[in-house]
């Protein structure tokens, strides 16, 4: 079950006691779950929220029925240098930015997909590897700040298989700048999960795919320094960190339990990243 973290990039978990059918914070809207019989909202906290006092709204059919005070705590992120060969990933050109920009309606549209019916959150590691960058660190790349880690990136070698995080409908599957091939897969109620950088896409849009089915595999395409996979989740269209929906017996993390205390300040380098 995805874990309550009141943090920018976290979710806030609630359980819900009334016949509630929609819940909103900071404008977003929440997903519901169940667990054990029991009916949960888990709402996202975009990574540039304001910490302090929030209101999560809860509505009966449009009306506001009760509001809950929930308290956003402050979590800095580290700052990460990195150096991408391929200059043009980095500071595209006039046609570059002409793609960008095309594809960022698209992701657009991918990423706000929302069929009803309870959420799908109990996942699975997509690869098994070692996490090599956490969620929500802040990037230098070849010098230059950019967008902050909006996923997690999972050490492994080319060609190995991607599987779907949990049960799901494949919104769009494609070849994009920034992210190599990648596939958006709705698990109900607004949450999405990305797979970015595969060497080959092996779904369809429209396709559903089971929990641990074959989406892809490994690769190093778009925006890298070398073959991993970077896998992102999306509540209403806002990026929280994965690691909240993943099982903690894994092993990797104790590894990002590491790797952030190791990257803190300006001169952090992943040393997964060579
Ligand atoms: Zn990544």
């Amino acid at each position: 079950m995805p874990v309550h973290s009141p943090v920018p990039g976290g979710i806030i978990v609630l359980p819900l006691e009334k016949n509630v059918t929609s819940a909103e914070l900071l404008g977003k809207r929440g997903s519901f779950f169940k667990e054990a019989d029991r009916i949960y909202v888990l709402l996202p906290i975009p990574l540039g929220a304001p910490p302090g006092s929030h209101k999560v709204y809860l509505f009966q059919n449009e009306k506001a029925v009760e509001s809950i005070f929930v308290n956003i705590e402050k979590k800095s992120y580290a700052l990460q240098s990195l150096t991408i060969r391929k200059r043009r990933k980095v500071e595209p050109n006039r046609e570059d930015l002409r793609r960008i920009k095309s594809e960022s309606g698209r992701k657009k549209a991918a990423k706000s997909f929302r069929r009803d019916g309870f959420a799908n959150v109990d996942f699975i590691w997509p690869v098994e590897g070692e996490l090599s960058s956490p969620f929500g660190l802040r990037r230098i790349l070849n010098g230059k700040p950019r967008a902050p880690h909006r996923g997690i990136d999972i050490a492994a070698p080319a060609g190995v298989p991607v599987a779907a995080a949990a049960d799901g409908v494949v919104v769009d599957a494609g070849d994009f700048f920034f992210s190599g091939n990648l596939v958006f897969i709705e698990h109900r109620e607004g949450v999405v999960t990305t797979y970015a950088h595969l060497d080959k896409i092996a779904v369809r849009p429209g396709e559903r795919v089971k929990k641990g089915d074959l989406v892809g595999y490994v690769g190093s395409t778009g925006r890298v320094t070398g073959p991993h996979l970077h896998f992102g989740v999306m509540v209403d269209s806002v990026y929280v960190d994965p690691l909240l929906f993943l099982p903690t017996r894994h092993p990797s993390s104790a590894a990002a339990e590491k790797l952030s205390k190791i990257s803190h300040g300006p001169a952090g380098r992943n040393p997964y990243h060579k």
